[in-house]
């Protein structure tokens, strides 16, 4: 038995090594573990001693353990808290255990729990007030409170445990590959699952080195890339910093500089983007400007981590899709009535998600924890996806409640129709919505936002422009032109609220 309270999270250069191999137990403890376990043991011994300043002042520190993880543990917390240490024999009398706690003169005594009795009656006889017993490993505590993008209503607090950490950690650090020689420009807010789980978080986890910007600038980052001395190999962001990048690549870098820029990307090994749907348009025009580099696009959400990855190959990062189940990830397709269409192609579901990376409950919201639960323990996603036909990975069609607009006898998805009609030449970003419509239950709408102040476009010339992309039934209907498509801060749209641009 362990005694710590924590993820195998703390980090160091050297986390994932085993440092102890524990025979008796049959476990293994990585540095990390070493190190996280060190620091809690400390804490018990610096309260157990009722002193406030953190330091024991050599005061002997004796325990008993078998020989394994938990005496290496108690040898380096006595010494971080400042004391001495004084190793007891296992195989010694009651009388032989007596004696070396009243000559040593300690204050205090560890002891594994297999010796807590035995410990305890000599202890008292010693005077020993305080023998703190090693408790049972907890990585079922709740460990971070991250609240949800409040895309489709207010945040929700979504707690996770050390164990939905650590296992949403460990996918992605083996699925992509994550290694010490890593290092990551990190440009996302950290108050999001992206920033802190998959940037920091398995950036330090594998030892790697994370290097922090303050905030996402385009101007910064490409004058990080470009920068001799750019020893990158991993960005991670939404498609809108692609998007930002992008732009200022065509507009602000000089023509005779491009090509630097361009070599700065191809060092990276992987770049990596998630949040919301990557538009082609966006895929393609980076795969233009950096030389190559494909984006790998990921699917999660704050309650499960990463569920959906594309592969780490290049040829098998499908456009508008986003792959298969991460490692220890289970994903099923419902369909509306019901029905398992995992097996099937082409047959849209709800995504199902179970596996310990799966949250434990939102925060005070009792009612809603429940509602999005089967009671066979899967994880209601509200996303709607399928398995496509030809490379038979997943594709997100979109959230049910906003991008599945039902016109006619047809379910559209709105993310489909977004990423075709963004590669015009004077759209910037777009958004489509359904109109609650008499006739047609939903009619397709458009929301755009020009390029610039010259270019022009009305509903005929974008259908006009669609028609050889989308199939006619897919078409917008109506369109409204705007300035500024209003984002949260992960770049989200909140579509409810963008349909009342509609209501005259
Ligand atoms: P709220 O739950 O408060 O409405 P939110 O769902 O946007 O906000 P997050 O947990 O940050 O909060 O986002 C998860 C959602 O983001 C997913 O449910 C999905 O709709 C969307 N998403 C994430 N990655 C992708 C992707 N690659 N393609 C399409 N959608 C994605
Ligand atoms: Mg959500």
């Amino acid at each position: 038995p362990s005694f710590y309270h924590r993820s195998d999270l703390i980090f160091q250069h050297g986390v994932l090594k085993p440092a102890i191999i524990d025979i008796k137990a049959g476990t293994s403890h990585s540095y990390c573990n070493l190190v996280s376990d060190i620091i809690e043991l400390r804490k018990q011994l610096l309260k157990n001693a009722g002193t406030s300043i953190e330091d024991l002042k050599e005061a002997r520190v004796a325990f008993l353990c078998p020989n394994g993880y938990d005496y290496v543990v108690s040898q380096w917390s006595i010494w971080s808290a400042g004391g001495n240490a004084v190793p007891l024999c296992i195989t010694h009398p009651s009388s032989e255990l007596l004696y070396v706690l009243k000559d040593s003169q300690s204050s205090i005594v560890i002891t594994h729990s297999d010796f807590q009795e035995k410990i305890n009656d000599i202890a008292r006889e010693a005077g020993i007030k305080k023998p703190p017993t090693l408790i049972p490993t907890d990585n079922s505590r709740r460990a971070m409170m991250i609240y949800t993008s409040g895309t489709t209503g207010k945040p929700k607090g979504v707690i996770t445990t050390h164990a939905n950490i650590t296992a949403q950690v460990k996918s992605l650090v083996d699925a992509w590959r994550w290694n010490d020689k890593d290092k990551i420009l990190h440009v996302l807010p950290l108050h999001h699952l992206h920033g802190v789980i998959n940037a920091l978080t398995c950036g330090l986890y594998a030892g790697a080195t994370v290097e922090m910007m303050p905030k996402f600038d385009a101007a910064a980052v490409w004058n990080r890339w470009m920068k001799p001395d750019n020893d990158l190999s991993l960005f991670m962001a939404v498609p809108t910093i692609y998007s930002k990048l992008i732009q200022y690549y065509k507009e602000n870098i000089p023509k005779e500089i491009q090509p630097l820029a361009t070599k700065s990307c191809s060092q990276f090994r992987l770049m990596v983007s998630g949040s919301s749907a990557l538009p082609i348009s966006i895929r393609n025009s980076w795969k233009e400007i950096s030389g190559g580099v494909v984006l790998l696009e990921r699917y999660g959400m704050t309650e499960i981590g990463m569920a959906l990855s594309h592969e780490y190959e290049i040829e098998k990062r499908y456009e508008g899709c986003v792959g298969i189940p991460l490692p220890g990830v289970q994903v099923r397709l419902i369909s509306e009535d019901g029905k398992d269409v995992t097996s099937l192609v082409e047959q849209p579901g709800e995504l199902n998600v179970k596996g310990p990376n799966v949250f434990k409950e939102y925060w005070n919201r009792p009612e809603a924890t429940k509602k999005e639960f089967t009671e066979d323990g899967w994880f209601k996603t509200g996303d709607i996806a399928m398995i496509t036909a030809r490379e038979k990975v997943f594709k997100i069609l979109g959230r049910q409640s906003v991008d599945i607009i039902k016109s006619g006898s047809y379910k559209l998805s709105a993310l489909e129709i977004e990423k075709e009609l963004l590669s015009h030449p004077n759209i910037q970003e777009i958004s489509i919505v359904g109109i609650e419509d008499q006739e047609w239950g939903q009619k397709v709408g458009a929301i755009i936002v020009l390029k610039n102040q010259e270019s022009k476009l009305d509903l005929k010339q974008l259908r006009e422009f669609a028609k050889d992309k989308l199939a006619h039934y897919k078409l917008p209907t109506l369109l409204k032109v705007i300035n500024e498509i209003p984002r949260n801060a992960m770049g989200k749209v909140n579509k409810k609220e963008l349909v009342k641009l509609f209501a005259d």
